[in-house]
This record gives structure tokens, C-alpha cells and sequence, in this order.
């Protein structure tokens, strides 16, 4: 048996936004304090981080992250890599590069960004890989961790391909806004499908609730937990809409902290 914990299920400003007012940003409730999107699955004495945003420390901090087994990142916005530094901690602390599971269009973005972390040679120091790569492309999209099978697929948010993946009956997809029907074909039977949706209103980069729904209520999975969360979104309100409506049954909103079993 696997186990999810949702370490953050908010956007990329994360809530409370700063300086907002908003009904979910004054809000004093746990389910509308989220952090950047992330997970942690562990599953055979393994951890596996997915996606890494600017919260990481305090996300590793607060949930009692103290080893890694594996990062996957779904690509290279802000609120998935802004992290990345902070994990150099692992690589003390396990004394070796963390690997790191990527498409190759997200590895060159990261190149750019992050182009000191390649260096070798730092004023004379050399500088130890921090990670070790592991390049996905359209013809190799699945891996393994340790004995632990991912299958990967892919899709767009806007111009920007996106890594998803499957393991046993659980599917992760984040940043999600257009794909190819072919994907649906990976997602039979799933037990648990998390999912980013950002807000009510439509939204040219992602899955707005509606579109969300629609896209679970293809597949059919046992439950749909929705993630990515903007402030416009107020948890206990919209939860309570979710569960009304037919067409959302098995579909609830993830919270921060929230654990799952797969
Ligand atoms: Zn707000
Ligand atoms: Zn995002």
C-alpha cells in the first residue's frame, strides 16, 4: 500500500494571498491555508516528492520530510521548481544527488534558470552534482523507483508540456488545460485521480471546477480530489456545492495535510 500527503494544494500565489481581504484569505479555517501544490508519495519505505515550489522548507519542515528517494518534477513554473535549491539539504544529508524524474523541455528550462547549480567549478571548488537526471521523453515516459512503477503521460497548459503520471490505481495531473483523448486510455479504472483546477471562473491555463468535473466524469475514477486551489476558491462553500451536485459526487476539494492510502 501507498500513501499520498498533500503538502500543498494551493496555486501560485498560495493563501492567504498577500494583502488580500478575500472571504477564503481572512478565513481562519485549516482548508483555506494552502501552500504551493506539491505531494509526497511514499510507498515502500520510499519518498517521493512531486514538484518543489518556494514552500518546500517549510512544507519539509512541518510534514517531518528527513529523506528522499526521488523528486519528479511536472515542469518548470515557478510554483513546481522555485524549491529546487532548498533540497541541496538531501544531498548532505544522503551524501549523493538526489534523482530527479523530468521531461527534457522542463531540464532545459531549468538549465536556464538555475545555470549555477550546473556549474562544476565554483572559484576552484568543484561543485557535486545535485541531482541526477533522469530524462523522460514521448518515447520513454515511464520509470521506476526502486520497485515502484510510475507511468508517465503527457498534456498542455497553454504552449507548455506537462508530465502526469499513474501509479497502480492512483493519477496525478496538475496544470492541466488542453490533451489529447489518448491519455483517458491510461486513466481506466482509477481508485484515486488528483487533479488541478484553479477556479470557478475559466482561466486560459488551466481547468477551471467545471472543466474539471467534466474531465473526471470521463474517466470515472472512484474519487477525484481537486488541487491547485486560487484564493477564489473558499473550501467549505464550495465543498458543500460539490457534494450537491450530481455531477461532482465523488469529487472533493484537497486540503493541506490532507492523506491519502493508494
Ligand atoms: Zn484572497
Ligand atoms: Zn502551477
Amino acid at each position: 500500500m501507498g500513501k499520498i500527503t498533500f503538502l500543498g494544494t494551493g496555486s501560485s500565489t498560495a493563501s492567504p494571498v498577500i494583502g488580500c481581504k478575500c472571504r477564503t484569505c481572512k478565513s481562519t479555517s485549516k482548508y483555506n491555508k494552502r501552500l504551493r501544490p506539491s505531494i509526497l508519495i511514499q510507498k515502500n519505505r520510499k519518498n517521493i516528492l512531486v514538484d518543489v515550489g518556494p514552500d518546500i522548507r517549510h512544507q519539509a519542515i512541518k510534514f517531518n520530510i528527513n529523506k528522499l528517494d526521488a523528486l519528479i518534477i511536472t515542469h518548470a513554473h515557478f510554483d513546481h521548481i522555485a524549491g529546487l535549491d532548498d533540497l541541496r539539504i538531501f544531498n548532505r544529508m544522503q551524501n549523493k544527488p538526489l534523482k530527479c524524474y523530468l521531461l527534457k523541455e522542463t531540464l532545459k528550462e531549468i538549465k536556464k534558470k538555475y545555470d549555477y547549480m550546473f556549474e562544476v567549478n565554483i572559484k576552484g571548488h568543484t561543485q557535486s552534482a545535485r541531482f541526477d537526471f533522469q530524462v523522460l521523453n514521448e518515447k520513454k515516459l515511464s520509470f521506476k523507483v526502486a520497485d515502484i512503477t510510475f507511468e508517465g503521460f503527457t498534456y498542455f497548459q497553454d504552449s507548455k508540456k506537462v508530465l502526469g503520471f499513474r501509479v497502480d490505481d492512483f493519477a496525478f495531473i496538475t496544470d492541466i488545460k488542453r490533451y489529447r483523448e489518448k491519455i483517458l486510455d491510461k486513466l481506466k479504472d482509477l481508485d484515486i485521480l488528483i487533479l488541478s483546477s484553479l477556479r470557478e471562473e475559466p482561466t486560459p491555463v488551466h481547468f477551471n471546477i467545471e472543466e474539471a468535473i467534466e474531465f473526471a466524469n470521463k474517466i470515472k475514477p472512484k474519487m477525484t480530489y481537486l488541487t491547485h486551489l486560487a484564493h477564489e476558491i473558499e473550501h467549505i462553500s464550495t465543498a458543500k456545492k460539490l457534494e450537491k451536485q450530481k455531477s461532482s459526487k465523488n469529487i472533493k476539494l484537497a486540503y493541506d495535510g490532507l492523506k491519502l492510502n493508494f
